[in-house]
């Protein structure tokens, strides 16, 4: 592709999102979650397991915790027993009821609605806080990028190579995106991972994104 300047990156991504709009709409959420807190909660249990696994945990630890203050007091192997079908289930156990206790030290028991203070929470990293913030809070202060996000920003390269970290890969999606559409690119970009431009063997001859001449790295096999 020959060297692309700003304006025309920037012009590029913007038919890519009308492209996404027209697919996907504002795209939803596939964590179920009643509130910030359990949206909380459901984020950080997602790490290496898919939302599906996710959701068929959370009814039953959500209805036995509903809140802080009720999971900064569980036992630890109570609530390792609710959630073991997923990877990792001990350590989440134990960051869930971390997460919960210093929401009642520090926060009075109310999930902060801001990026910065939502990463001090255990379990807690960049990606989670920007999907807390965009889904809960309906104020983005970043794109959350996952391995979804990180795999089609680079086949579009709108991230160069040289942005070769989930945040060094979002710092380059902010650049090229406005602000109001920070809140949308998460969700879209998932459900478009999962339906065209998948991992292994992309959709490429299918794909709008890639029949609209958008994506520098279209090979209809
Ligand atoms: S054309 Fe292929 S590589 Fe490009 S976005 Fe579509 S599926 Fe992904």
């Amino acid at each position: 592709m020959p060297r692309e300047s700003k304006a025309a990156k920037i012009q590029r991504a913007a038919e890519i999102e009308q492209v996404m709009y027209q697919l996907y709409g504002e795209g939803a959420c596939s964590l179920d979650y009643r509130d910030p807190f359990t949206l909380t909660c459901a984020v950080v249990l997602s790490a290496q397991c898919t939302d599906a696994a996710v959701n068929k945990v959370t009814p039953t630890l959500f209805d036995a915790y509903p809140t802080p203050q009720a999971l900064a007091g569980a036992k630890l192997e109570d609530v390792e027993a609710v959630i073991r079908t997923l990877g990792f289930f001990r350590a989440k156990a134990k960051n869930l009821i971390a997460l919960a206790q210093k929401l009642c030290l520090d926060f009075g028991g109310v999930v902060p609605q801001d990026v910065d203070a939502l990463q001090t929470l255990p379990g807690v990293g960049r990606k989670t806080a920007n999907c807390v913030m965009c889904e809960a809070f309906r104020d983005p202060q970043g794109i959350a990028v996952d391995t979804h996000v990180y795999r089609i920003a680079h086949r579009l390269k709108l991230a160069g190579p040289s942005a070769d970290t989930p945040a060094k890969t979002e710092a380059a999606l902010l650049a090229v995106y406005p602000r109001d559409q920070w809140l949308f690119i998460n969700h879209q970009w998932v459900h478009f991972g999962r339906e065209y431009c998948q991992a292994r063997n992309p959709k490429c001859a299918e794909c709008p994104v890639g029949q609209k001449g958008l994506c520098p790295s279209f090979s209809p096999a």
